[in-house]
């Protein structure tokens, strides 16, 4: 199919123009993105791309060239522009969907520029003499049955991809300008596929719904959908296409069922039921972007866990408070030497202003465990999680860490940053970073250099000995953050990185609940705030017994923050701890999920 992405869409000369009398009453597919919509059904056909050289206008035209050298550098030209377009629609889509999602795009510029492919078309262009449209689609091609061939469903589901990325390149070759759907007024988008490209530049305000009779549930498309909060219907019967536009539909996103033309008593019933998911929405948005308070009006903290300057602008639309864990680890990799000194300022100086007068936590270098960086040194070792990482490996290194430490520092001249040392595990360690610190501050003094001087020091509660160590620790810094990621495989004796195992590193296992009671009470006892940081408070489940356990900070992924919100605002604090103390007592980590079950029906 010679088709284009981002074609606008045009009533079609061959529709009916009043529904045919043999319209299905009700069509069911592949539930792919939640959600009611009800508005009347557009109809988006791509227009094929138009190639002037060639009989059929809709096969790209296949000719000898001559200048073979020029034909190549032809195909590189709109390789660039094409890669262009996809960094453009990348960089809406981390900021309108997430860096996760936007991650399909990533994929899309590394088939671009995959050696074996590019190598393939460049010697069909010398070899055969053939012109670039037609070697491209036919590498593309091939690509695309090879992986057909190959009966592995996760590349089946890339073939979409692929087809995207290729059309993007004819459509380049072919001159054709890059146009985005859209729909004369708000509509149900009804279509035969949407190309990952497509479905990432949906406007959600006027696309209501998306009904499409090919794909899957697991597709970027659907995936695209679910991020954008489009009720989407694939894998529907090809009676949908023939519906004229303007034709009333509901879909129910969640079932995968239509309706076409719906009676009156099913539209109250399905109207009701928008209105009331709508509703919920919009409070769940509404509480995110207040204070994390509970019913009795106790607060804690509700930061967000980033790892860019994206993350962070997704953090703030999600309702973060603030920054709780800034994964400095993004700064190192993907590239050959460390950050400099000024590189990392300009980053943490971004992700601040961002954050406006929102609180910064800056986590100094994790490397280590299962985060290599190889022009760093640390080498293949055969208990990574235990051995050279953190702030282990930074102490040996001081020069790796002073960089770091001197961006930081400078960073928080007028901004609200703290700074974090990961993986502490005994009194020397905090005390060694913070005399080289100290030196680092000195440094800054002589040169005249501004810094917050107040700026507060944590340092990170991962490892089982800082937490019995908890009192001493409590002496020598402003805060804790329990990491329970690394907390829980310690704790657990469960690489959080073996399928095998990992299911034993559940945080909200008695023992690793115990270990953060203590922490927090120790923490407390000493004066100093605790938060914490691990994965377990992304899961809604957990919100009851993090706020139960006295936490006075939680951060979390961004997408997460709505819900957690939504979760402590109907409780109080007496109920929580209530629930503590039960699942204290529990022996498996099991039987704790079994009762915050049970309680998030009773509430
Ligand atoms: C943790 O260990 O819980 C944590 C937040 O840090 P990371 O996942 O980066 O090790
Ligand atoms: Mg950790």
């Amino acid at each position: 199919d010679n088709t284009p992405p981002h074609l606008p869409i045009a009533p079609s000369p061959h529709l009916p123009i009043a529904p045919s009398p043999h319209l299905p009453t009700s069509l069911q597919g592949t539930p792919a993105s939640p959600g009611i919509a009800i508005a009347p059904c557009f109809r988006y056909r791509k227009t094929p791309i138009t190639w002037e050289q060639t009989t059929s206008r809709e096969q790209p035209p296949h000719y000898h060239v001559e200048d073979t050298t020029e034909e190549w550098q032809r195909l590189q030209t709109a390789l660039h522009t094409a890669q262009q377009e996809i960094q453009t629609l990348l960089s809406h889509s981390s900021i309108q969907i997430g860096d996760a999602e936007a991650a399909i795009f990533d994929a899309h510029l590394l088939f671009l520029a995959d050696p074996t492919l590019l190598e393939a078309a460049q010697q069909r262009i010398f070899t055969q003499h053939l012109n670039a449209e037609a070697v491209w689609q036919g590498v593309i091609n091939e690509v695309a049955s090879n992986y057909r061939r190959l009966d592995d469903p996760y590349l089946q589901e890339r073939i979409a991809d692929v087809v995207d990325v290729g059309q993007r390149v004819l459509r380049v070759l072919s001159g054709t300008p890059m146009t985005i759907v859209d729909v004369p007024q708000p509509a149900i988008l009804v279509a035969a596929d949407l190309t990952p490209s497509d479905t990432a530049s949906l406007d959600p305000t006027r696309i209501l719904g998306i009904c499409i009779t090919a794909g899957s549930a697991t597709s970027h498309t659907a995936i695209l959908a679910r991020s954008l909060g489009i009720p989407a219907i694939v894998g529907l019967p090809p009676e949908i296409l023939q519906l004229a536009d303007g034709t009333q539909l509901a879909i129910d996103g969640e079932t995968g069922r239509v309706w076409v033309e719906p009676e009156p008593e099913t539209l109250v019933a399905l109207r009701t039921q928008r209105d009331a998911q709508q509703a919920n929405r919009q409070q769940t948005r509404t509480i995110a972007h207040q204070p994390g308070m509970t019913r009795d009006r106790h607060q804690i903290s509700v930061f967000a866990n980033v790892s860019s300057i994206n993350d962070t602008q997704q953090a703030v639309n999600f309702g973060a408070e603030g920054v709780g864990l800034l994964r400095t680890e993004f700064l190192y990799l993907n590239r050959t030497t460390a950050p400099t000194e000024e590189e990392q300022l300009e980053v943490y100086q971004a992700i601040a202003q961002i954050l406006d007068h929102r609180p910064l936590i800056i986590r100094t270098l994790d490397v280590g465990g299962d985060k290599s960086i190889s022009y760093l040194g640390v080498g293949l070792e055969s208990n990574p999680f235990l051995g050279w990482r953190g702030i282990r490996f930074c102490l040996d290194r001081p020069h790796v860490l002073k960089t770091q430490l001197r961006a930081i520092l400078r960073a928080s001249f007028r901004h609200e940053i703290k700074i974090m040392f990961p993986m502490i595990t005994t009194v020397a360690e905090i005390q060694a970073a913070k005399a080289i610190l100290a030196e680092v501050q000195g440094e800054l003094h002589q040169a005249g250099v501004p810094f917050d001087e107040a700026m507060q020091i944590g340092i990170m509660v991962e490892v089982p000995s800082a937490v019995t160590i908890a009192d001493h620790l409590a002496r020598e810094v402003d805060f804790f953050s329990i990491g329970t990621n690394d907390l829980s495989q310690y704790v657990m004796a469960a690489d959080r990185t073996n399928p095998k195992v990992a299911k034993l590193a559940d945080a909200l296992h008695p023992a690793v609940l115990r270990m953060i009671q203590q922490t927090v009470e120790a923490g407390h006892a000493a004066g100093i705030w605790v938060g914490l940081c691990g994965e377990i408070a992304a899961d809604p489940l957990a919100a009851p017994i993090l706020l139960g356990l006295g936490l006075d900070e939680v951060s979390l992924s961004p997408q997460a923050i709505p819900a957690f919100k939504g979760a402590i605002a109907q409780l109080t604090m007496p109920q929580a701890q209530a629930i503590v103390t039960t699942a204290l007592q529990q022996d498996s980590a099991a039987k704790v999920r079994e009762i915050l079950n049970d309680d998030l029906h009773l509430i």
